[in-house]
């Protein structure tokens, strides 16, 4: 059996005994995406990458030719964003990713997509929720905190293996640098920076294969489960 949350989640009603909050952050290409799939699958719980979120805002900035420092339209896309439709075909690509991190630099649009996380969140029998912020921001209750990393080196190498993989043609190097450009943004914004909760568990996946993280996260899981 999970433990009851307390404090109560967000000032509402708390988990009740079967439900589950999972909160996976970490850098760019660690990992979290996967990894939160198959312990969703694993554990019964329900999945948000949001990730996708912050690609989607970025992504329709850009096919309306608006400029990705256009707040006002920022906040526009984020508020108008319909979280069933999102299509990570389109959204997945390298060029989202880096436009993303952005227009997610933006303390109104992080406002406007805290509710539809923290909704999807609390919905029973519980969630886990991949990002950057989950466990310090959207979900500071959730029951186990996971904080994903691997060397810039070994995630450049592994979305380098993905994009050729969906015929992304990709520069490890320009990939590299992408990737070591996008963290530092990510962890020296002023609203909810990239940063392990304190009461985070950390994985480091350079040396584990998928199977292996997932292993090591299950554990990490069932552990939290029994204190
Ligand atoms: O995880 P993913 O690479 O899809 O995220 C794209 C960008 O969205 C990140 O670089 C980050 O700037 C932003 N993001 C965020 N908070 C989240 C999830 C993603 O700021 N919870």
């Amino acid at each position: 059996m999970f433990k009851i949350a307390a404090p109560p989640l967000f000032g509402l009603a708390a988990t009740t005994a079967t439900e589950m909050i999972i909160a996976i952050d970490g850098p760019a290409a660690s990992g979290k995406g996967t990894l939160g799939k198959r312990l969703a699958a694993h554990f019964g719980l329900r999945h948000l990458d949001t990730g996708l979120l912050y690609r989607a805002v970025a992504k329709a900035l850009l096919d309306a030719g608006h400029s990705l420092e256009d707040r006002a339209k920022a906040l526009a896309a984020a508020q108008a964003l319909d979280p069933a439709r999102l299509d990570e075909r389109t959204l997945k690509t390298h060029a989202i990713g880096e436009a993303a991190s952005i227009v997610s630099a933006y303390p109104e649009v992080r406002a406007a997509l805290m509710e539809l996380q923290r909704d999807f969140a609390r919905k029973p029998p519980g969630a886990v929720l991949d990002g950057r912020d989950i466990g310090t921001v959207i979900a500071p209750d959730a029951q186990v905190k996971i904080f994903l990393t691997a060397s810039a080196a070994e995630r450049a190498r592994r979305r380098v293996a993905e994009l050729k993989s969906s015929a992304e043609p990709a520069d490890e190097a320009a990939v590299l640098a992408d990737i070591e450009r996008r963290d530092a943004r990510d962890r020296t914004r002023a609203v909810a920076p990239l940063k392990p909760a304190a009461d985070a568990h950390l994985l480091d996946t350079t040396h584990l294969d998928i199977d292996a993280a997932v292993r090591a996260a299950i554990d990490i899981v069932e552990a939290a489960r029994t204190e």
